[in-house]
């Protein structure tokens, strides 16, 4: 008689079955390829950095990180300020 119980069984039978998928189909990083994680830590750092929906001085939605009039007043006070 086995001194396991039926969930400690199934526990057991289900780790026994991922590792096993995890064999037969690996998880790579869809950013970089890296085994392991769908995403791996650094891939999804580089997402965050890569998404600003906002501009950077207004925060209007923007996806180029400054909109074109904080853009454009930027370059001329730029050009007021340069001699
Ligand atoms: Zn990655
Ligand atoms: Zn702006």
């Amino acid at each position: 008689m086995s001194n396991m119980t039926l969930p400690t069984i199934q526990t057991t039978a289900r780790r026994l079955a991922r590792s096993a998928l995890e064999l037969l189909f690996p998880v790579h990083c869809v950013g970089c390829g890296r085994e392991g994680q769908v995403i791996c830590a650094s891939c999804v750092t580089g997402l965050k950095v890569l998404e600003r929906p906002f501009c950077d001085t207004c925060a209007r939605p923007n996806v180029n990180g400054q909109c074109h009039d904080c853009l454009e007043h930027a370059l001329a006070s730029d050009d007021v300020l340069s001699p």
